[in-house]
């Protein structure tokens, strides 16, 4: 949001008016991306086009560099094309060129397609309201940090011993390691492990409860215990 609201506009000002270079807009979103990785913003295997998706529908919310330039090129033209007409100078303005062609962005592809990051949204997407499963993301108060693990997760980049062996080359037991059971994915250490089963599943288990347990009380007028 800081971003959006304070770098962009610097950007975004003089737009259409001081020209870019073709390079530029995209050097700009990695040197950004740097900067988020930097400070745990953006987990080191996510995709980035998930970065500038919209918040509601599971993405980071990020402005790209690129589209806010397209997109005030677009609107200086249009609103010249508006009172070309009646104003002469608006009109040689006109004529002048405008608008550079940018080179595609490759970033700002949709991730949902992809076949391992985009994974858990083509399923929530089947079986429920991605819209209502992405709210998270636009009324939840976590920390930048835990939002990017949570999506790392979703992404299935973290490195989990399945995972290991492919990107370090490094270790051959794909199992569990605390169960040894099964290989060891992002599903199997949130839902499938027999020994997180025992503590931590009814731990969560308890807390989601507690939750939709408080708000039955407040949608009945119930009493509700003090503590969470
Ligand atoms: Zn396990």
């Amino acid at each position: 949001m800081a971003i959006n609201t304070y770098a962009l506009p610097v950007i975004r000002y003089p737009t259409g008016i001081i020209k870019w270079t073709a390079e530029a807009p995209k050097e700009t979103n990695i040197a950004t991306r740097k900067l988020l990785n930097m400070h745990g913003a953006l987990y080191p295997k996510c995709g980035t086009a998930r970065l500038y998706r919209d918040r509601k529908y599971g993405g980071k919310g990020l402005k790209s560099v690129h589209q806010t330039v397209k997109e005030e090129e677009q609107s200086i033209k249009v609103y010249a094309a508006s009172i070309a007409t009646s104003d002469k100078l608006l009109s040689e303005f006109q004529s002048a060129t405008l608008t550079m062609e940018l080179p595609s962005d490759d970033e700002e592809t949709d991730w949902h397609m992809k076949p391992f990051r985009g994974a858990y949204h083509r399923q929530i997407s089947k079986v429920g309201d991605l819209y209502q499963t992405c709210m998270w993301l636009t009324k939840g108060n976590l920390t930048t940090n835990t939002e990017s693990l949570i999506m790392a997760a979703q992404e299935q980049v973290l490195p989990t011993r399945q995972l290991q062996p492919k990107i370090c080359h490094t270790r051959d037991d794909l199992r569990c390691r605390l169960c040894k059971d099964a290989p060891e994915t992002i599903q199997h250490i949130i839902n499938g492990c027999k020994q997180l089963g025992k503590s931590a599943y009814t731990e969560w288990h308890n807390h989601v409860a507690g939750v939709v347990y408080r708000s039955l009380c407040d949608e009945y007028g119930l009493n509700k215990p003090q503590h969470w």
